[in-house]
């Protein structure tokens, strides 16, 4: 694939949504009790899928029925800062939003650190959240729904897509979807986080679209008939359960895949070769070994993940 990939969809103009609650924050209360249900786009800012949904919903006047609902474009300045020429560029302005959720009782010093103290409170709020986020590589849609019993029931619940990845985050940082609530076992907070494809596929907004509105109706704020009718799309005959068990990282940069390997890829045999990493040969652990993610068909920084290994249970 190249560096720059074709860009299936128009970006919408979010800067109609910058007055709300907070800056691109929008709340809206329906008076009834109920959940507080948040979904958030934009968490990486090149990843627009989602804010094309949050948009749309936002431009429809979507009210909730009982509790509250929040919406949030995260990373607004890092959309902001596209350029189609390195599209890759606007993921971030200063680091990752979505590693900083585990210091942020330190001072704020990036533009990501000071975004994120604008939306924890809301984050602190939110009984229920959905994370809209896309793929760099051109992968099959997958649901993070975290290392606990309770974000794989929620996914499952949701019924799409087909792959439910139960992962502990990243070494770099805690990700919102960890966050707080979301991440006790015994909290009912629930947290999710759809992977919808590939950042400007169409496929990518569809796949958003369509899980947005399952959460939302599952979460009982709203109705189906509320949501517009072509956002939800067939059922998968099965949903699978893959438990992340390695992350593995090219040391220097040097990884070389053995083949071009597609999104949750399942190798049947221990010992299989993925490739090499300076080298050294890169195998499958175990038998039916699942590649989560496989960002091994490009050049990699050292120390980025090449893929993640999971085993199906
Ligand atoms: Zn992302």
């Amino acid at each position: 694939m190249t560096d720059t990939p074709p860009i299936e969809y128009a970006f919408p103009d979010l800067r109609r949504w910058e007055k709300g609650a907070a800056p691109y924050i929008h709340v809206l209360e329906s008076g009834k009790p109920g959940p507080t249900v948040m979904v958030t786009a934009l968490t990486h800012g090149n990843e627009v899928s989602g804010a094309v949904a949050v948009d749309a919903l936002l431009a429809a006047g979507l009210r909730p029925r009982q509790g509250t609902l929040i919406f949030s474009f995260n990373n607004i300045d890092a959309y902001h800062s596209f350029d189609p020429k390195t599209p890759f560029k606007s993921r971030m302005v200063d680091e990752d939003f979505n590693r900083v959720w585990g210091r942020l009782d330190q001072p704020a010093t990036t533009v990501e650190t000071r975004r994120a103290e604008i939306v924890r409170p809301f984050v602190e709020r939110a009984d229920l959240l959905l994370d809209l986020h896309s793929m760099h590589d051109d992968c099959v849609p997958l649901m993070l729904a975290g290392p606990l019993d309770k974000g794989t029931a929620f996914a499952k619940k949701i019924g799409t897509p087909i792959d439910i990845i139960r992962d502990a985050g990243h070494a770099a940082g805690m990700r919102m979807r960890d966050y707080g609530g979301f991440g006790e076992p015994a909290s009912p907070k629930n947290a999710l986080l759809i992977e919808t494809g590939q950042h400007w596929r169409a496929s990518s907004v569809t796949v958003a679209k369509d899980v947005t509105a399952r959460f939302l109706v599952e979460t009982g704020v709203v109705e189906a008939a509320d949501l517009p009718a072509d956002w939800r799309q067939p059922s998968p005959p099965t949903q699978r359960v893959v438990e992340v068990t390695h992350a593995i990282a090219t040391q220097r940069g040097n990884f070389v895949a053995a083949r071009r390997f597609e999104g949750q890829e399942v190798i049947a045999k221990a010992g299989t070769v993925l490739g090499h990493d300076d080298d050294e040969a890169v195998t499958t652990p175990y038998d039916n070994c699942v590649l989560v993610m496989p960002s091994s068909n490009r050049p990699l920084r050292p120390g980025v993940t090449v893929v993640r290994l999971g085993r199906l249970i």
